[in-house]
């Protein structure tokens, strides 16, 4: 079982030929609402990869809450630590333009109101073969969610976005660290992911930096380092191509495939999502990544 303590929001997408400048107006070709929020998208892709998962998080009692949880259900999700809290469910205002690229406004909502995990949260952790971890919830929550992990000595995937300064405490408590390219700069305050991944091994065991269309790069502090390309596929939406990636590399890693196995599965999930638009909407069943890898 892997545990998902995180953010829950709304999508509002609006499809675009090029994103308008400031002060511009400028007419879309259609517009979605689609569940997302990085916590979700994790979620929902690690449900989708094939093992069974759990959302502690919260939702307002808005419609938006009431269509996040139902969304979470139907993707198979356990929903039990899934909190209605007063006020609005978070939302994300993304615009997608024609080459598949992506500009996003995060207004966090119900996120804001977690600020730690509840005893029921730190029993689901503890019983977890993994905790997956962002930081679209208050920087506090996400320490003391991390620090129950490895009490319970169960494995933490920390996707580091958006990116922000990270205390000590949390990257002590984090196993593997999964940021872009630009994350990884912004953390370590080096340029190119090969001197960011030394930089970031200084502070974690482990991390993979990913790279969009060029793959993504693996460190170790064994030393250890791989490098597994992208599948040369057509974009059309990239969003939540990096949940993707984390979640199913999260589903491969608890089901105890070798690194390198883990991330050709992780990559193949991550190269069926920017394909599909939206966050949720794109990411692969077990069978098409299987199929896919084969
Ligand atoms: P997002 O914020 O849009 O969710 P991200 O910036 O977190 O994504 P990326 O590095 O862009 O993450 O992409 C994550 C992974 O998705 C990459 O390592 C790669 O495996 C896959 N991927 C992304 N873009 C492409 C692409 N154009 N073609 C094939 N695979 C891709």
């Amino acid at each position: 079982m892997i545990s998902v303590f995180g953010s829950a929001n709304m999508d509002l997408v609006a499809y675009v030929a090029q994103a308008p400048e400031r002060g511009e107006t400028v007419t879309g070709h259609r517009f979605r609402t689609i569940p997302g929020g990085k916590g979700a998208n994790q979620a929902i892709a690690a449900a989708r990869a094939g093992v069974q998962v759990a959302f502690l998080g919260a939702v307002g009692d808005d419609g938006f809450g009431a269509e996040l949880r139902a969304a979470l259900t139907e993707a198979g999700v356990d929903v039990r630590g899934l909190r209605q809290v007063p006020g609005s469910s978070g939302i994300a205002h993304i615009v997608v333009d024609d080459d598949g690229g992506n500009s996003i406004i995060v207004v966090p909502g119900a996120n804001g109101t977690v600020t730690g995990p509840s005893g029921e949260d730190m029993a689901a952790i503890a019983r977890s073969d993994a905790l997956l971890l962002q930081l679209e919830l208050p920087m506090e929550g996400v320490v003391a969610a991390a620090q129950a992990a490895q009490v319970s000595r169960v494995p933490v995937y920390l996707t580091p976005a958006p990116a922000r300064p990270l205390p000590h405490e949390l990257l002590g408590a984090v196993t593997t660290i999964v940021p872009n390219e630009h994350e990884a700069a912004a953390i370590t305050g080096v340029s190119g992911p090969e001197a960011a991944l030394d930089a970031l091994l200084e502070q974690v065991q482990e991390a993979v930096i990913t790279l969009g269309s060029d793959g993504a790069l693996y460190g170790a502090r064994s030393g250890e380092r791989l490098r597994v390309p992208a599948a040369a596929v057509k974009a059309v939406d990239t969003t939540a191509a990096g949940d993707t990636f984390v979640g199913a590399l999260a589903v491969a890693r608890a089901e105890g495939r070798g690194m390198a196995e883990a991330l050709r599965f992780a990559s193949t999930a991550a190269a069926l999502s920017v394909q599909r638009e939206g966050a949720s909407t794109s990411m692969p069943t077990r069978h098409e990544i299987e199929n896919a890898l084969s």
